[in-house]
């Protein structure tokens, strides 16, 4: 995976500015946040790769914002940072749906293993790579650019096609409609946020049983969409 994107949520300013500059040194594009608020708001609509979250946070405490988020359908890979000799802390996290726990204070060597390891347990779809994905009775075939519904190939666009692995990649999570436009359009100028919500209508037309009322790519109002599935 290349600049993986890291979400770091943790309240210390001196370690969250040194384990900004390794990550970074490392190759990661990093976010902050230095409240469990915060941190749940970036989360749940940021498309990141990996998210480092402190137990420990000023206004919502780390496992309640790992909880919430898998509430919310987020999936992203959660590693959390807790104090030393937190056993039952370390139960907890496993239990709410973290991937994995690392005592403070730790080496940032190991931080980094530990992020490279849940980095390479992400399906090699969610990252557009040559894989298969399947949801419903759609089957995607990454490598082929393939994609076949209830037995019957789809003809999809290359933007189609684009924009489904897009949001595949990032399951669960909200996307706006100016998010999509940078990251599968990939244009400075933003033309109209009504390039999007064309794209997803075709796209519904072609992998919705009912485009009228969407199973998979939903509308949230007055936020963009996200792909459930
Ligand atoms: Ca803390």
């Amino acid at each position: 995976m290349i600049n993986p994107r890291v979400l770091l949520v943790e309240d210390e300013p001196g370690l969250r500015l040194t384990l900004t500059d390794r990550l970074a040194s490392e190759g990661y594009t990093v976010e902050t946040a230095s409240d469990g608020e915060t941190g749940l708001a970036s989360a749940s609509t940021g498309g990141y790769d990996v998210i480092v979250l402190d137990v420990m946070l000023p206004r919502i405490n780390g496992f309640d914002v790992c909880r919430e988020l898998r509430h919310r359908g987020v999936t992203t890979p959660i590693l959390m940072l807790t104090a030393r000799g937190q056993v039952v802390d370390k139960v907890v996290g496993l239990k709410l749906g973290a991937d994995d726990y690392l005592t403070k204070p730790f080496e940032t060597i190991e931080l980094m293993a530990r992020l490279e390891a849940l980095l390479r347990r992400v399906p090699a779809a969610a990252q557009g790579g040559g894989d298969r994905y399947r949801f419903g009775d759609v089957a995607i075939d990454f490598r082929k650019m393939e994609v076949v519904r209830g037995g019957a190939p789809v003809d999809l666009s290359a933007r189609e096609f684009k924009l489904l692995r897009h949001f595949i990649a990032h399951r669960g999570a909200t996307l706006s409609r100016d998010a999509l436009l940078a990251d599968v359009w990939g244009y400075d100028e933003m033309p109209l946020t009504r390039t999007v919500d064309v794209h997803v209508a075709g796209l519904r037309q072609k992998i919705e049983a009912n485009p009228k009322a969407p199973e998979y790519i939903l509308t949230v109002h007055g936020l963009g969409y996200k792909f459930v599935g």
